[in-house]
């Protein structure tokens, strides 16, 4: 099975004309409301995906969290491991995009930065990101013998204690400056292997770079790769990195190896470029390889 351990926020969107500056208030439509969060959004990719899913994160009491469990529920994700942590609220993004699609976005992590460390996890995959406590991941990762992927997003100096505990690290090209400073992008392929093999502590553990567009590079301590973005017109990229990880998790739970695992992950995050937000465009299995198939 995928074990995700991560965040679950409610994701508010309202659209307005343009965006406010420091003291202003302007007037919006409507807002929708959608499910959200690096975790929740990473299971349902890899539930769609086709994986047995396990969720194990954090939520407050009251509507919201209740609205986030039945959201994951409904994908056949096992929730018996999101808490409810009483007193406390459900993880929120206010999102406000303009009409250029230019944003601005507060997060509450709220319940999330509540999280505990869950027990290790002993088969198939364990998948975090870093909108929980680095200190909830530590032991999990040390103690877990499930293949273990790190999305290092958002980019924590503090998570650099965790990668000796990985198998793979997944990281978009900002994200990797962030940990081999300085930054002075563009770089060539082979510029980024060489920059992004600093972060490697054993030899058999693997980076993966995404590069948007321009696909992915696996990279390992003596080789790397270049798994081409699969060529779609994208409508929103929101949520293509998340759909990427969900993706990778459920292919390596099927037992395929990394490098045969990519091009498929990397046709998921495509189709979900295609739709507006995260979760509504997460594709499902059948659509990924119909796409691969061509
Ligand atoms: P993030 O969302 O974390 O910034 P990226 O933008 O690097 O991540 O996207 C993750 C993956 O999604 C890429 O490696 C690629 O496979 C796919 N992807 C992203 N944008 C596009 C696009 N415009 N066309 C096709 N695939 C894309």
């Amino acid at each position: 099975a995928v074990h995700i351990v991560g965040s679950i926020n409610i994701d508010i969107i309202t659209s307005l004309e343009r965006l406010p500056m420091p003291g202003e208030t302007v007037l919006a439509g409507a807002t929708a409301r959608l499910p959200g969060g690096k975790g929740a959004n990473q299971a349902v990719a890899a539930a769609r995906m086709g994986a047995v899913t396990r969720m194990i994160g954090a939520v407050g009491e009251g509507d919201a969290g209740r609205w986030m469990k039945d959201r994951l529920a409904a994908e056949g994700i096992d929730i018996s491991d999101v808490e409810v942590i009483a007193g406390e609220e459900t993880g929120t993004a206010y999102i406000a995009v303009d009409g250029e699609g230019e944003n601005q976005i507060i997060v509450v992590s709220g319940a999330n930065a509540r999280l505990k460390a869950p027990a290790p996890v002993e088969e198939g995959v364990l998948l975090s990101q870093l909108e929980v406590p680095v200190a909830a991941l530590a032991p999990v990762f040390a103690q877990s013998r499930a293949i273990r992927i790190l999305n290092t997003a958002p980019a924590l100096l503090e998570a650099r204690c965790l990668f000796d505990f990985v198998d793979i690290i997944v990281l978009n090209e900002h994200e990797l400056g962030v940990y081999v400073p300085p930054w002075e992008a563009p770089f060539s392929h082979e510029d980024l292997a060489a920059r992004a093999r600093d972060l490697l502590a054993r030899a058999d553990q693997a980076i993966v770079v995404t590069l948007g567009a321009n696909g992915a590079l696996a990279i390992r301590r003596d080789s790397y790769r270049h798994i081409p973005a699969v060529p779609v017109i994208s409508v929103d990229t929101i949520g293509a990195g998340d759909c990427f990880c969900g993706a990778l998790a459920a292919l390596l739970d099927e037992g395929r190896r990394l490098e045969e695992a990519l091009p498929i992950a990397s046709a998921a995050a495509a189709l979900c470029t295609l739709g507006r937000g995260a979760v509504p465009s997460m594709p499902a299995r059948g659509a990924v390889f119909d796409l691969l198939s061509g």
